[in-house]
This record gives C-alpha cells, structure tokens and sequence, in this order.
C-alpha cells in the first residue's frame, strides 16, 4: 500500500485500486497520478523481487528455476518501466501541446479569446502595480460577411487570416494581439498613452486598406473600424478596458466605418 500526494494505491493481484483521498482539481488529473503510482509499485516490485533473487543465489542449496523465474521477471519490469518512462514523456509533450492550442486561434494562429484574457490580465495587474500606462483597441473588419456570402467561406478565412497577419507585422511583439471572435480582433499596448494607441489604431487601419488582398477570386479591398481606450487605474478591470475599447469601435461604425474612434471624444 502506498500513500501519495493525493491518492492512496492499492495492488491487489494484477488489479490496481486507486482511492483519491482529497477532491483538489490536482486529482483530475488521475490519469497522471496513476502512472505515478504506477511507476512507484513497479520500484517497489523490483526491489523484492531483486532481494528475493539474491536470497535464493546465496542460500548454498540454490534453487535455480526460482532463480531464473525472479531474475527475468525483474528484466521484464525494467523493461515496462523504460516503456512507462517514455509514455509519459510522449504525455508531457501532448499536454504541453493541448495548453498550447486551448490559448490559439487555429485559422489566425493568434490568441484566441481565452489566451488573450490570460496573458491580459496579467499586463494589466502589471500596469496597476507599477501605475503605467496601458492601452486596448478593438477592431472589427467592416462588411465581412459579404465576402463570405460573395465569395464562400474559405475566401472569408483568407481574408481573417490576411487582416490578422497585417496588423501583426505593424505591431510590437510586446504588444498582445488576439482574435476577439469572428472577424474581430483585440489588442492591448502596454506602455502605451491614447495618443500613440491611435496612431498605432491608425497605422493598422491604413495597413489593412491601402493595398488589397489577393485571394483565389482576384484582389480584394478590406477595411477595418477601430477602437481605442486606455486604462484607467485601480478602479478599472481588463473586462472594462475592452468594453470601453469596444463601444469607441460602435461609434467607429456608425460614424462611417475604416475609421478610428478613441473612447470619450
Ligand atoms: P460590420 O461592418 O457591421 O462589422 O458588418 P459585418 O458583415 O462585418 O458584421 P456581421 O457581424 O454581420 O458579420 C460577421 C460575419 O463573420 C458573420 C460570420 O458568419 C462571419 N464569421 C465569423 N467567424 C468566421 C470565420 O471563422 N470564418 C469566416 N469565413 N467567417 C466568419
Ligand atoms: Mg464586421
Ligand atoms: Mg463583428
């Protein structure tokens, strides 16, 4: 019987029970506590069966058959072992790679929306700590669903995709640019005041639609409305940054479209 972090493991023949004794989230991860418990059984097992092996060799009347049993039955467990080791780092890799997609955008190979609020919220406890200035913008691409309708789908995506690498490639890398949803992208700017924030909103509205997108059905002409806000404070949550960002981007809209609009003019 073993106790363990949070599970307690029990072999009983070739059955192996496992009792999770605390019900933390850590213990959703039973998969990787079994191999834990696993891999400490199969020490254990070792170990006897290696102690056993030797017993027999140094008892003068040895019994060779029990012998030779023990000692491969102990080449066979370290053979498993080697298997288990290297099963779970093919495990370590796959869930390393499953964190990695659940906080990407698959078309846009930006955040998506979850790995935009993870890393955000972060810049912004950043710039409450260290009182620095902090700027969002949010922008929608204008009559999108046009060129889906016109042009199907996989034209669409070209499209999302062309404006999403556009506006990188006129950004910081400190900069966090994330796929908002649908054909609206967020970014955040840290060390950034409202001024610089609009020319940096205005640079990726020119770079969108000064030049069309080539696609399979010719050259297309794109534009983008924007939104800018700044962060304001203790007072002000990354939440409320976005939708300050995000009503700027309505008035953005209404007033015409391929426009910036800053929050509060
Ligand atoms: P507006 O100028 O007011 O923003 O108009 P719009 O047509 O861009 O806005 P609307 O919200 O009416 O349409 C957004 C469309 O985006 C509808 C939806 O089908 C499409 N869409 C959302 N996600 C994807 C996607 O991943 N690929 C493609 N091709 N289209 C998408
Ligand atoms: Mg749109
Ligand atoms: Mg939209």
């Amino acid at each position: 019987k073993l106790i363990l972090a949070h599970c307690v493991g029990l072999v009983i023949e070739d059955n192996l029970f496992i009792l999770a004794a605390e019900t933390r989230f850590i213990v959703n991860h039973l998969w990787e506590e079994m191999m834990l418990i696993n891999n400490v059984q199969t020490n254990l097992l070792r170990t006897i069966t290696k102690e056993q092996a030797e017993l027999l060799r140094a008892q003068p009347k040895r019994d060779i058959e029990r012998y030779e049993e023990l000692t491969s039955i102990n080449n066979e467990l370290v053979t498993l072992q080697r298997e288990l080791a290297k099963k779970n780092i093919e495990l370590e890799r796959l869930n390393a790679e499953v964190q990695r997609l659940s906080i990407m955008d698959d078309l846009t190979h930006l955040y998506n929306r979850r790995g935009f609020f993870e890393i955000g919220h972060r810049e912004v406890e950043r710039a409450k700590r260290f009182e620095k200035p902090l700027s969002a913008i949010m922008l929608d691409i204008d009559h999108f669903k046009q060129f889906n309708d016109k042009y199907g789908h996989a034209i669409g995506d070209k499209v999302l995709e062309e404006v999403a690498t556009r506006c990188s490639l006129r950004l910081r890398k400190v900069d966090i640019l994330g796929r908002y949803g649908g054909e609206e992208f967020s970014v955040l700017l840290p060390e950034t005041k409202i001024a610089d924030a609009r020319i940096t909103a205005e640079r990726l509205r020119y770079h969108t639609s000064h030049e069309p997108i080539s696609t399979e059905v010719g050259l297309l002409s794109v534009t983008i409305s924007l939104g800018v806000a700044i962060f304001k404070g203790d007072t002000m949550g990354l939440e409320e940054l976005l939708e300050h960002a995000d009503q700027a981007l309505y008035k953005a809209k209404e007033s015409g479209r391929n426009q910036v609009y800053v929050d509060g003019e």
